[in-house]
């Protein structure tokens, strides 16, 4: 099987190598957290998502608030039928949702498990925007909420940060992509139930990068569904980033949101973000 589960195209067979994403041709699911509240809160709810964080990643950021399991392949490894069987033995409707965080390079696997596996409560899928549409249109035949940030519109900065020199483009396809498979956003008791959130992570000194991502958002997204967030966080592993974002960084970005009309959904407040902000893996 050569793969082309994400835009990397890497075309190897992965039950014999490892592409760029580190992934061969198991699951591998690098931690569980039930009743996960960390998510906006349409998508948390009350109860929390049963979050499922896979290993390894097809964009490896360099500053990855997630760096532990997103640069390492390390985990518990399952074939799609004992995925399918593992998935079974939750009880479902403690969740809000079942959250596959950080899936895409398992798409091809996840596709058949979800043909085994039928989803009692609703699938939202955590990625980080670099995917194919033909994937999007696969997956979504069991994904109800696309939850994909869209980090770039700076294609150097994508090029030294995530090795992704089209990733503007790409994210771009990705998320209207979502948007044209799954129609209008659908709430039900407060929560996603149908739809996508699109997230931006302002990072420090990237204030025209942020425009042109809101820019972008504006200009080819149907009713724009968005999170803005601030609580970016230097990590040990990187050598670009050594501070957080100041405030008046995120004050520029969030007046420019405003002045765009992309006010439906999470203009989050400036925080000075700390360690707090990354959970312990
Ligand atoms: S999912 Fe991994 S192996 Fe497949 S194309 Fe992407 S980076 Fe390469």
């Amino acid at each position: 099987m050569q793969c082309n589960d994400c835009p990397r195209f890497c075309k190897i067979d992965r039950k014999k190598r490892k592409g760029f994403c580190g992934a061969k041709d198991k699951i591998v699911l690098a931690k569980v957290i039930e009743n996960f509240m960390w998510e906006e809160p349409c998508i948390s709810g009350k109860k929390g998502t049963l979050a499922l964080f896979f290993a390894g990643c097809n964009l490896k950021c360099s500053y990855c608030q997630n760096y532990k399991i997103s640069h390492e392949i390390k985990g518990d490894e399952f074939s799609v039928e004992e995925f399918a069987s593992f998935l079974t033995t939750f009880n479902m409707k403690k969740y809000s949702a079942l959250e596959l965080i950080t899936p895409t390079h398992f798409s091809s696997l996840l596709i058949k498990v979800f043909q085994i596996f039928k989803s009692p409560i609703p699938v939202v899928w955590n990625s980080s925007g670099y995917e194919n549409e033909k994937t999007i249109s696969q997956i979504s035949k069991f994904v109800d909420v696309f939850l994909p940030d869209f980090k770039y519109s700076d294609n150097d900065l994508a090029t030294k940060l995530s090795c992704a020199p089209n990733y503007f483009e790409i994210a771009t396809n990705a998320i209207k992509k979502m948007r044209k498979e799954k129609g209008k956003n659908v709430f039900k008791n407060g929560l996603l139930i149908n739809g996508i959130l699109i997230r931006h992570l302002v990072l420090p000194g990237q204030i025209e990068n942020s425009k042109n991502v809101l820019n972008k958002i504006k200009k080819e997204i149907n009713e724009p569904f968005i999170s803005l967030m601030s609580q970016f966080v230097p990590i040990k592993q990187d050598k670009h980033f050594s501070r957080t974002i100041l405030s008046l960084e995120y004050k520029i970005i969030l007046n420019y949101a405003k002045k765009l009309k992309l006010e439906n959904g999470y203009l989050q407040e400036y925080t000075s973000a700390n360690n707090s902000f990354i959970p312990n893996f």
